[in-house]
């Protein structure tokens, strides 16, 4: 069903480490497209002829294509789980998986990921670029080849990297503590809360005090659900009693990323703490996400944060919203009851938070 194709390398035995390119479009493999009037992803076929240092790599590469690539403006949950199903199909063949993902919502893919992707001993990193492969300037080729370097690193015959992390411009970042920071310089992701997980220059430098250890006998299992019923909500000076209550009434709504000041600070209006102890009482799950990109959620410290931990609202601490948005997602679809949901949200699953 999907595309697959084998990438002429250097490789030249059985005990070769095997990675699989998972390609589901993004800036990297886009041209113009003079019909649409702007950059559209294009097929595999034209990467390895921008990249012809892949045959110098010692190590197996296959690729699989998506049936639709996408921008990834256009990511869908149902893609993280077909992006997961694909992982598990393709666990004990492989030893790594790189995703080529545009940049707009990676750290939203990879954050989903690092909650489907349960007992994961290998390495999954995403890249992809702020220039296209075929554009002189481009950082795609080494964002894509020192991915895959990253991916096929071992040590003691054991992958160096057992987790979902992101590799752009010459970091490795985990992929549940990463922020899309910047869309015109090549910097484009950044990690306030969690150090970086390896620099690549002549050498590429692991941080093994904070990259995953490996978990014996783990036994590697995907997620299969994601509760969708979910919404982001920006505070703001100003914000209205009547769009407030607009959101809290959608239909079927079942959590929601209350992104608030400084550290978890939200108003004292009685209106807005009503309509927060009516939600709650109607078991509508809220975590406490900062807007600030460092530091953390501290619910109490101030007295307007007091009531919103009195009421129940989860502390989301230094978590971004990325990951915690996906995390509800996860977590209500765990069919839990509503304390046990809570408490799940709060504690940290997969490095996600402290
Ligand atoms: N719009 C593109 C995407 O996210 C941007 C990129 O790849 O850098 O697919």
């Amino acid at each position: 069903m999907y595309n697959i194709t084998k990438i002429k390398t250097n490789a030249d035995g059985d005990n070769d480490t095997k990675v699989l390119v998972i390609y589901t479009g993004g800036t990297l493999g886009m041209i113009y497209n003079k019909r649409l009037r702007g950059l559209a992803p294009f097929d595999f076929a034209q990467i390895p002829d921008n990249l012809p240092e892949m045959s110098r790599l010692e190590f197996e590469i296959t690729v699989l294509t998506l049936t639709n690539l996408i921008d990834s403006a256009n990511i869908k949950p149902k893609v993280w789980l077909e992006l997961a199903e694909i992982i598990e199909d393709n666990y004990v063949h492989y030893d790594s998986f790189v995703i080529l993902h545009g940049t707009d919502t990676m750290a939203f893919t990879a954050s989903a990921l690092s909650f489907l992707l349960q007992g994961l001993n290998k390495p999954v990193i995403l890249t992809g670029a702020q220039l296209p492969i075929g554009v002189a300037r481009t950082d795609a080729k080494e964002n894509f080849i020192t991915a895959l370097e990253m991916a096929a690193a071992v040590e003691n015959n054991e992958a160096k990297i057992k987790e979902v992390c992101i590799y752009f411009n010459s970091k490795l970042f985990r992929g549940n503590r990463s922020k899309k920071q910047e869309s015109v310089q090549f910097d484009a992701f950044e990690s306030e809360n969690y150090p970086v997980l390896a620099e690549a220059g002549v050498d590429i430098e692991y941080n093994f005090s904070f990259l995953n250890k490996n978990i014996p006998f783990s036994e590697f299992k995907i997620h299969k659900k994601l509760n969708e019923n979910v919404f982001i909500l920006k505070l703001f000076p100003g914000i209205y009693e009547l769009a407030v209550i607009s959101i809290f009434e959608i239909k079927g709504l079942k959590g929601i990323v209350l992104e608030t000041f400084g550290a978890g600070n939200a108003p004292t209006d009685q209106w807005f703490i009503d309509l927060l102890s009516t939600a709650i009482t109607n078991e509508i799950l809220f975590i406490n996400v900062s807007q600030c990109n460092g530091g953390k959620v501290n619910q109490g410290h101030y007295v307007t944060s007091a009531k919103l931990k009195n009421l129940g609202v989860v502390n989301g601490n230094d978590i971004t919203t990325e990951a915690a948005i996906t995390k509800l997602m996860y977590v209500l679809s765990c069919n839990l009851k509503y304390e046990d949901a809570q408490k799940l949200l709060g504690n940290n699953i997969c490095g996600e938070m402290y």
